[in-house]
């Protein structure tokens, strides 16, 4: 399909046409018909809403062989050839790209000439804002003693950077970034001359998507032209936008009102399949929890335009206030940490996870049992094993990522049997050994040798998760799971060598087969004693005096999930 962009194609050429501006098209219009028309103007705004586009009609309305008037007449040569952006007296520059002084100087030269063929010689020079001081420094002489025949547009992003003596010296409009209505309004009106099928809510995505910019707007609306084979579609926009689907956000927010964990987590793992972008995702669901506070909070006042006006409401009606307070602040904080995050997708989960494991106290996070808490975040931990939950304090709760299961354990304190101090411990099920006091000496000999290497990051989670088949004189023999494979690499083995070899004080052979073992590694060793650890724990919590006395006298609760072993 031969295609001339819709931007392009769309792009106004007259006043009426401008969308979004009228305040400033009025007064332009009043100083074009009344014939005073000061020598240098300054449009700001953000990218997209019709800097140049103004002033390229501003420039025809000034040439016009009609005359000047807020209306040219767009058939003579001088208003078709600024059309085509090739009209010899409007002279654009992208100061973005010619910041030398030279090159405004050059410019500048030619100021004093005659315009060639039109009254005006009119010189647009987008992103204004970036030429050079010395570049200010000779426009500014210009301006200061502009010749009748020349006029000055200047666009830009960011008038805050431009010399005070240059603005003063300028009629400033700064133009409005435009509502999502206005954009879609527009997008029904060219899709409708067009002749092309569209859906609403496919159009209501790509305004809110195109963020105020019309120019923007139209793009995306090309690409989904393109994309949906000549229609627009909703499926194919949200695919393409990676926005999060209606249904899925909607089955977020009754999932975070019901605190249902386990469908939190099948949404999100089929928004994955989706290609979803997350970090818009987190976006989009901070603005929903916005509209349901806003219904909650100044019902008169909200008026979102959204499709799920009316699921907000119901959620307004559902969810307490303040967990809609707790939820949104630990979505913002979840959206500065995101880029932190190992992937997105965890980055937006977690969001979600702690939204339902911080809870205000007064609504009872600390049950008899620990119950329902505890069951669904047994249900997270067990429904994405790559994840550990890790729920302290009855203050506040944090959660942690785990990493490997496995993962070697830091800050291991020497064994003194198993006796731990009884503050909190963790959930069997949910547990990771990543965090509890355990230690390998006298349970696991190879492990116990390795802790003696200075052996550290991949090599040392290596040969943590490597049983030892055979230790000699000269040899070391390790056998890998063919299911943890990925961590080899022939320079870890390598490595470890090296550092065995220096531990040893001697000189040994290390080999290593990927082969199933029945010797435990250290890895499992150290899993293995985290879990009876933390049974002993519990134990110990529950058989504790003081704890009794507080349960029995003052009918006090064991936050099970806040256990944990220190
Ligand atoms: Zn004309």
């Amino acid at each position: 399909m031969a295609y001339l962009a819709l931007a392009r194609k769309w792009r106004p050429k007259a006043f009426s046409e401008v969308v979004g501006q009228s305040h400033v098209v009025q007064a332009l219009s009043n100083a074009l018909d009344s014939g005073r028309v000061h020598h240098a103007f300054l449009f700001t705004g953000t990218r997209g809403v019709g800097k140049t586009t103004l002033a390229r009609i501003f420039a025809k309305s000034l040439n016009c062989e009609e005359g000047m008037s807020a209306e040219p007449c767009q058939q003579c040569s001088t208003c078709q050839s600024i059309d085509e952006g090739r009209y010899i007296d409007l002279i654009e520059v992208d100061a973005a790209s010619r910041t030398k002084v030279d090159d405004t100087r050059e410019l500048l030269e030619n100021v004093q000439y005659a315009p060639t063929s039109g009254k005006f010689k009119v010189y647009l020079i987008d992103e204004v804002h970036m030429l050079s001081g010395h570049s200010f420094n000779a426009l500014l002489k210009t301006l200061e003693e502009p010749p009748e025949h020349v006029k000055f547009l200047f666009a830009t992003t960011d008038p805050q950077k431009m010399p005070v003596t240059v603005l003063s010296r300028c009629l400033q409009f700064n133009l409005r970034v435009m509502r999502p209505e206005q954009i879609e309004n527009q997008l029904v009106k060219i899709l409708g001359s067009e002749a092309i099928e569209f859906e609403q809510a496919a159009l209501h995505a790509l305004a809110k998507a195109a963020d105020g910019s019309m120019r923007d707007g139209l793009s995306l609306l090309d690409q989904a032209i393109a994309q949906g084979g000549g229609a627009v579609k909703t499926d194919v926009v949200e695919n393409m936008l990676g926005t999060i689907k209606a249904q899925h956000s909607e089955a977020i927010l009754q999932a975070l009102s019901a605190k249902d964990v386990e469908k939190i987590l099948h949404v999100i793992a089929s928004m994955a399949d989706d290609a979803v972008d997350f970090a818009a995702a987190l976006d989009e669901l901070l603005m929903q929890l916005y509209y349901i506070s806003m219904a909650q909070l100044a019902p008169a006042a909200f008026t979102a335009t959204d499709a799920n006006h009316v699921l907000i409401n119901e959620l307004a009606a559902e969810i307490d206030r303040e967990d809609v307070q707790l939820f949104y602040q630990v979505g913002l904080i979840s959206k500065r940490d995101m880029a932190l995050a190992p992937s997105l997708r965890v980055g937006f989960e977690m969001a979600l996870l702690r939204m339902l494991c911080f809870e205000p106290l007064e609504t009872g996070s600390v049950g008899d049992s620990g119950k329902p808490d505890a069951e669904t975040l047994n249900t997270a931990a067990s429904a994405n094993s790559e994840k550990a939950l890790e729920v302290s304090g009855a203050g506040g709760a944090s959660i942690k990522t785990g990493s490997d299961p496995a993962a070697p354990i830091e800050n291991r304190t020497p064994a003194a049997g198993i006796q731990p101090q009884t503050s909190v411990a963790k959930q069997p099920d949910a547990a990771q050994p990543s965090s509890i006091a355990v230690t390998l000496a006298g349970n696991n000999e190879w492990g116990e040798l390795i802790e003696h290497t200075a052996l550290a990051g991949l090599s040392k989670q290596l040969a943590m998760n490597c049983a030892c088949e055979k230790i000699d004189q000269h040899e070391v023999k390790l056998s890998l799971s063919p299911k943890l494979q990925h961590l080899l690499k022939p320079e870890r083995v390598d490595e470890i060598q090296r550092y065995l070899c220096d531990a040893l004080d001697r000189q040994v052979e290390v080999t290593l087969e990927v082969e199933e073992s029945d010797k435990e590694t250290p890895a499992e060793c150290l899993e293995r004693l985290g879990y009876e650890q933390h049974a002993q724990t519990r134990q110990n919590l529950h058989n504790d005096p003081g704890v009794k006395v507080l349960m029995s006298e003052f009918g006090a609760t064991i936050n099970e999930q806040s256990i944990k072993t220190v």
